[in-house]
């Protein structure tokens, strides 16, 4: 099979449009966090993605990164290794060394003839490793555990730009911006901010073969959701929300139970905010064997 067709995280996005259903991708910061993901997706026999920050390739190192890849690529459904969110030249080199399947790129530059050169020459180093890129397109804006707080002023993705910078740049998923923001929203949330109808829009304009990924899922609204999945969104990023039961686990534990104990009940609470995100998504079911 020849790339992109051979990519996992290809196919699982390719996949899920074909279903009409998204998956979700799991920040996980640790073993406790990889485990659960991998139980929970072959709990509920759906396919999804893991993904990690550039933090990763720095505190734990690139065996820690075999290791995840390793795990995943073992579990009994088709789990991707992500990384999200690569800022730094330096860093999508370390990663391009690594076996992921796929990393964001973040094109930092706000001119865009730079932003479309730089992308395109990441897409063409990636491909001689096998792996796919997304691309932000705008500026998503806020924080999150594991990224620098960006305070720049907002930049929507405009649809006609979007189709362009595809096209052109080779990347295979697109980020969009559309008052989507990461970390805590403003009073009235995803409900107030989110445009739907720009979302529909890139996807229309977009080659069909892009799928779209979505950022800032903090809260997390089932029926926009379902919406944005109309909309041609086949990944959805997840953090914060996901790590609710582990942290109250820690909280209850730590303190008195022993370590295995201690791992065995954070990596099922971790497994169950898991669950909770592989169905909003719909992919649970979706892997057929
Ligand atoms: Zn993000």
């Amino acid at each position: 099979m020849s790339f992109p067709e051979s990519n996992l995280t290809y196919k699982i996005l390719k996949a899920a449009a074909e279903g009409n259903y998204a998956v979700p991708a799991f920040n996980v910061y640790h073993t406790d966090a990889l485990l659960g993901a991998i139980r929970a997706a072959e709990e509920l026999n759906a396919p999804c993605m893991i993904e990690l920050f550039p933090w990763s390739l720095h505190f734990h190192g690139g065996e820690f990164i075999k290791f995840a890849v390793e795990a995943c690529h073992n579990a009994k459904v088709p789990i991707a290794v992500h990384l999200d969110h690569c800022l730094k030249e330096e860093d999508i080199a370390i990663a391009l060394e690594l076996p992921f399947d796929s990393i964001m790129v973040d094109a930092g530059s706000s001119d865009s003839e730079q932003n479309i050169a730089f992308v395109q020459s990441v897409v063409d180093k990636a491909k001689l490793k096998g792996i796919t890129i997304e691309a932000e397109m705008g500026r998503i804006n806020g924080s999150e555990d594991g990224l620098p707080l960006v305070d720049m002023e907002e930049l929507y993705t405009d649809p006609e730009y979007a189709a362009e910078f595809m096209k052109r740049t080779g990347a295979h998923f697109l980020a969009p911006s559309f008052g989507n923001v990461h970390g805590p929203y403003p009073e009235g949330g995803p409900l107030k901010y989110w445009q739907l109808d720009r979302v529909a829009k890139i996807n229309e304009l977009c080659p069909s073969e892009v799928p779209l990924v979505l950022h800032g899922t903090n809260p997390i609204i089932q029926s926009l959701i379902d919406q944005l999945i109309n909309s041609g969104v086949r990944k959805v990023n997840m953090n914060k929300n996901l790590y609710t039961h582990y942290r109250t686990f820690l909280a209850e534990n730590a303190a008195t139970l022993e370590m295995t104990k201690l791992q065995e009940g954070a990596v099922e609470a971790f497994k169950k905010g898991a669950m909770e995100g592989l169905r909003i998504t719909h992919c649970d079911g979706k892997y057929a064997k």
